[in-house]
């Protein structure tokens, strides 16, 4: 069975400040409603590719300067962050950037800025269904704990109703317990609310046993790729990525 892929990243490079090539011909497939991963080390450029999909990449000097990037068919590779949201892309960045000084309730309405249906009420009880413990959080979203701050940043990703959510290592700074708390959710999201996911992490044995595909990047290259299970069983995986993991 032939799969519909969402999106459809070929041979793109990426410069900084227009000299610094990070992307050296990048391409990627996400098929629809899976839950697809890169993995790497630290500067591989791994955010830096999220960053080009979801139009980020033009806030902080950088630019696609060759490939071309296809959602659903349309090219997106020039189109502003807000542009990509409207289509249907949502970015939960590394760090989770909440706003400290409004309330959980307030930071989830503000990942439905785009919305003018009536639906938003339903979706935040859908959200306090995923991560019950944001429910009793009534203060300002600021003194949440790290992984709880975590599960507001993805809860606000749902509030926009996305087709696609791209996360950058949602198991950062997170306690082992969380992370596998943490991705148990997001794959439960992934499958209940058939939300296709393009998932960054370090953490590579705990994002391989959650995702359907993986790509390893290496100094803005992909080096390997392959089902979840396939990448757990190889060789050079098991050295380098998985160790200890
Ligand atoms: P990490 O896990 O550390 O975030 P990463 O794989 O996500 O690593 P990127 O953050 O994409 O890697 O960074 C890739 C390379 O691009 C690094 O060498 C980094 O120093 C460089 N880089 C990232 N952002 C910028 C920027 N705004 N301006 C210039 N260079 C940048």
């Amino acid at each position: 069975v032939e799969k519909e892929i969402v999106l459809s990243v070929n041979n793109i490079e990426v410069v900084y400040d227009e000299v610094i090539l990070v992307l050296r011909g990048i391409s990627l497939d996400v098929p629809k409603g899976e839950l697809v991963t890169l993995l790497g080390p630290n500067g591989a450029g791994k955010s830096t590719t999220l960053k080009a999909i979801s139009g980020l990449l033009k806030t902080e000097d950088g630019e696609v300067t060759r490939g071309t990037i296809e959602f659903k068919g349309e090219s997106i590779a020039n189109s502003s962050p807000d542009e990509i949201v409207r289509k249907g892309i949502f970015q939960v960045m590394e760090g989770r950037r909440i706003i400290e000084d409004m309330t959980v309730i307030e930071n989830l309405r503000l990942g439905a800025y785009t919305r003018r249906d009536k639906g938003i009420k339903d979706d935040i009880e859908k959200v306090f269904h995923y991560f019950p413990r944001l429910k009793e959080r009534t203060g300002m979203a600021g003194y949440l704990s790290g992984g709880e701050q975590q599960m507001l940043a993805i809860g606000r990703a749902i509030m926009a109703r996305p087709e696609m959510i791209l996360l950058d290592e949602p198991s950062m700074g997170l306690s082992p317990l969380l992370v596998k708390e943490v991705f148990g959710i997001i794959r439960n999201i992934n499958k209940e609310q058939g939300i296709t996911m393009l998932l960054v992490e370090q953490n590579a044995n705990m994002a391989l046993h959650s995702a359907n595909y993986g790509y390893v990047m290496e100094s803005g290259k992909i080096v390997l790729d392959g089902t979840g299970e396939e990448l757990l069983n190889n060789e050079d995986m098991k050295e380098f990525y998985l160790a200890g993991g």
